[in-house]
């Protein structure tokens, strides 16, 4: 999920590959590492931490090289640390692959390599390339990588160099991007066009399946669709700038589009449709605690806490699971009583959160077991607790969560699957979710698609109003309160959310014609008592921005504005109804003229109390 870059030419490699790091770090990253073909073999540089530490590594190295890969890492299979750092190696030094993406069958790769005698010394799932290409190379790099690449399941981008051909790299492409920069009698492959535009503007993109032998003067590619494919050479126009956004004008855009790749990461391996169930393999062995469990406390706070109130209302109602939701700061000042039948779940995009944290704490202080869902793998929440599941959401470096929030939300309904069907959810109910889940990725693609337009129309009309009601109930509640938390946060709107029929017992009062009201009304259970609260926001002469069920025409009579999402299940909502408030927020401060991906007075992750 991070960044990749191999280079073959004439110049320093070294400096080329850290200098395209250091373009690649606005991405997020824990780990780097450097694996140069020299006369004294592979040499192999690796740190956690930042690339400027691993350039006052390099620094050191008397070898030279022309060839060479590196990478920065994202931690998603073994914590951030030397050992798992990327580029991997095969037993006898010869092969060294940097990845991006996941090896979903690494365990079942791992096994069939351990037991043909390769050992292994990272915790990582990406460990298994190296030694599969080690298994099937007889003398060319390229069919050997062919052939590893047919094993894997999951996604990858990846550079593989290689001892036994010192004057090639092979890359390979699933679901993670690569570009191959053309340069004067050079090639850069990076994941990333930031890494390369400083040296060229003559790029090949490679296409999911494509397979690329990259020598200094030629370039060979493989598709596993059409056989070996010309290159088709493009010119790339963006400035760096651009490109760090991937064109978007800002990082929580980019973020919010990324959502429908994000929910197939999230979902990645981990739905069994033969019985249909969840695969959460982080608490495998605590699964029965938490089927079992007198009360499950979901401790979280921010964004994180709305996406625990979903996960409350979708264990109940799944799988009858008592649960409560905790901010994080006042669960560990009050006296909460923990019995002994209470297991608790920490949530934290960074698992850094020091209330959160702080929190756990107190719960293992009373002996109680605490799980954790977070998007940092190797962070100190996810170290901290006694196993957890992560989100798999990709760095995310708007300071307003968004695409972590739905992949938490996500989370959330796996895990009430897997309760649910331990405890009273059919076979049939179990993959009529797993259909409606495997759907979502979709619906949100096609949603970023239409959206932006009526948003944008939404958001001109009430930039300037200094208060926004939300309203939501069941499920869309919690979506009410982070619709109003996100235009707080980047737009400095007061905005408040509220449960719909709450609305009556108080704020009722501020309603008249300058009070845009956004109302989540769609087409579930309590869809007629929406209805109500809508009319009584009518004939208060308020503003209705409504968020409907397709088809449900009958909504725009009760609307000013009407925005539709998708069918789907009840739970599932929230996964689409999210993405409306978030363009909402994000048009609004963008038309204001706010710093979108920085927003006064807010700080990404917060390790303060
Ligand atoms: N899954 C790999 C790991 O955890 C690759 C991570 C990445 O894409 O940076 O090492």
């Amino acid at each position: 999920m991070c960044g990749i870059i191999g280079y073959i030419g004439n110049s320093d490699a070294t400096r080329v590959l850290v200098d395209g790091l250091y373009r690649m770090e606005y991405r997020g990253y824990d780990s780097a590492g450097i694996a140069l073909v020299t006369n004294d073999g592979i040499v192999l540089r690796k740190v956690a931490g930042q690339v400027r530490d691993l350039d006052h590594v390099v620094s050191t190295m008397t070898q030279r090289s022309c060839l060479g890969i590196a990478h920065t890492r994202w931690a998603t299979h073994g914590v951030p640390n030397d050992h798992n750092a990327h580029p991997h190696m095969d037993c006898k030094g010869q092969f060294a692959v940097v990845h991006n993406g996941i090896v979903e069958n690494y365990r079942t790769l791992k096994k069939f390599l351990e037991e043909r005698g390769h050992t292994f010394s990272s915790e990582t799932d990406s460990e298994v390339i190296p030694h599969l290409i080690e298994e099937f190379y007889t003398d060319d790099l390229l069919s050997a990588v062919i052939k590893a690449c047919s094993y894997i399941e999951g996604t990858y981008g990846l550079a593989i160099i290689t001892l036994r051909q010192p004057d090639c790299i092979v890359a390979a492409r699933m679901g993670s991007p690569l570009v191959i920069g053309k340069g004067q009698n050079e090639y850069i492959v990076a994941s990333d066009l930031a890494a390369i535009i400083s040296h060229t503007d003559q790029v090949v993109y490679l296409r999911d399946g494509d397979i690329a032998e990259i020598a200094q003067d030629k370039l060979r590619i493989e598709s596993r669709q059409m056989g070996t494919i010309a290159p088709e050479i493009q010119r790339v126009t963006w400035t760096l700038e651009q490109i760090e956004k991937s064109g978007y004008a800002h990082f929580m855009l980019k973020e919010i589009n990324e959502q429908p790749l994000v929910m197939r990461d999230t979902i990645r391996g981990r739905l069994n449709y033969d019985e249909g169930i969840a695969r959460l393999n982080g608490i495998a062995d605590h699964v029965e605690q938490l089927r079992d469990a007198d009360r499950i406390i979901i401790i979280a706070c921010g964004t994180s806490w709305h996406a625990a109130l979903i996960g409350e209302y979708m264990i109940e109602s799944l799988a009858g699971i008592p649960v409560e939701v905790e901010y994080g700061s006042e669960f560990r000042y009050r006296k909460p009583v923990l019995t002994k039948g209470t297991v608790c779940i920490a949530v934290s995009q960074s698992g850094e959160t020091a209330d959160t944290l702080a929190a756990l704490r107190e719960a293992k202080r009373h002996g109680i077991p605490v799980l954790g869902i977070c998007n940092v793998v190797g962070s100190t929440i996810a170290r901290e607790t006694d196993a957890g599941i992560y989100i798999h959401a990709g760095p995310e470096i708007g300071v307003a969560s968004t695409k972590a929030f739905l992949a938490q939300i996500m989370t959330f309904a796996l895990l009430s699957l897997l309760l649910g069907r331990l405890t009273h959810l059919s076979l049939d109910a179990g993959r009529n979710i797993i259909d409606a889940i495997t759907r979502i990725p979709d619906q949100l693609s096609d949603l970023l698609q239409n959206l932006p337009e009526t948003l944008i129309d939404i958001a001109k009309a009430f930039k300037d109003h200094r208060n926004f009601l939300y309203l939501g109930r069941g499920y869309n509640f919690p979506i009410a309160l982070e619709g109003a938390l996100k235009l707080k946060e980047i737009s400095y709107i007061h905005a408040e959310g509220y449960p719909a029929a709450e609305m009556k017992h108080g704020p009722i009062a501020l309603i008249d014609k300058n009070m845009p009201v956004v109302v989540i009304a769609i087409k579930d259970a309590i869809y007629n008592k929406v209805i109500s609260n809508i009319e009584e926001i009518r004939t208060r002469s308020g503003i209705v921005i409504a968020i409907g069920s397709e088809g449900d025409e009958s909504l725009q009579e009760f609307a000013d504005y009407t925005i539709f999402v998708p069918k789907t299940l009840d739970h599932l909502y929230p996964l689409l109804t999210t993405l409306p408030l978030q363009l909402l927020a994000y048009y609004i401060a963008d038309l204001k003229g706010l710093d979108v991906d920085r927003p006064r007075n807010l700080a990404k992750s917060v390790t303060v109390e």
